[in-house]
């Protein structure tokens, strides 16, 4: 099923892709980052067998326990979900790309682990709040351009690209113009960088709006059973 599932959502990013730009964009880079969170490790290990090489997780916690059984190795490992500070050097141990830095603090702590642990390179994001909801995490655009500054200085973390986790909306279509703000930000602020946006319900839109990286959950793995009442993490 998560093979089946895999090779669908690659033909609908191939085919959004051609929709995207002038005269389409290559779908190969396109990056897929599976989401896997909530998940058992065997659902990560088939989609590992399908070819799915990036996973990523949203709690340090939960992607420890299903690295440790997988390897480090077993695939390119991303932090999607909010960053908590005492948390932070156990995810510059496991992850290798960090979509949520969203704030300057945050952004220094993670600087510091590295030089700490000796961790030469870190692919970081900026996660940027959109909609002005106090609820949710992300960087006001003010400060994402303070955050952008620090990043830029950085020995360790490299400033790769920009995140977003727009409010959910039944209608894809109504997602299209937080992904424009996001890319008019990016060129602004990070050209060339990345564009991570873009989720089951709405990876089509964000393609060709020009993500660079869309993260996908559902679609591939079925849906998430959660504890809590809280739909979106
Ligand atoms: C859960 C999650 C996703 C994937 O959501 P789906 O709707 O299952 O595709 C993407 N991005 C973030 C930040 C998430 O927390």
């Amino acid at each position: 099923m998560i093979a089946d599932n895999l090779k669908r959502v690659h033909e609908r990013i191939a085919a959004a892709a051609g929709r995207s730009g002038r005269s389409g964009r290559d779908p190969a880079k396109i990056k897929l980052v599976a989401v896997s969170k909530t998940h058992p490790v065997e659902a990560l290990r088939n989609a590992i067998a399908a070819g799915a090489h990036v996973l990523g997780e949203n709690k340090v916690q939960e992607a420890e326990t299903k690295i440790s059984e997988l390897g480090r190795d077993a695939a390119e490992w991303h932090l999607i979900g909010h960053l908590q500070s005492n948390k932070v050097r156990k995810a510059v141990e496991l992850f290798d790309v960090i979509h949520s830095v969203d704030s300057l603090e945050l952004a220094s702590r993670l600087e510091r682990v590295c030089e700490e642990e000796r961790r030469e390179r870190l692919s970081v994001l900026v996660e940027v709040d959109l909609a002005g909801e106090e609820t949710k995490s992300g960087a006001t655009t003010e400060e994402l351009y303070e955050i952008a500054r620090y990043l830029n200085g950085c020995n360790h973390l490299t400033f790769d690209g920009l995140m977003v986790l727009p409010p959910f909306f039944d209608d894809p279509e109504a997602t299209r113009p937080y992904f424009q703000r996001l890319r008019h930000l990016r060129d602004e602020i990070v050209p060339g960088g990345e564009l991570s946006m873009g989720m089951s319900h709405d990876f089509e839109v964000a393609i060709e709006e020009g993500a660079t990286i869309v993260r996908v959950g559902t679609a591939i793995f079925g849906e998430r059973h959660y504890e809590t009442t809280d739909k979106r993490r």
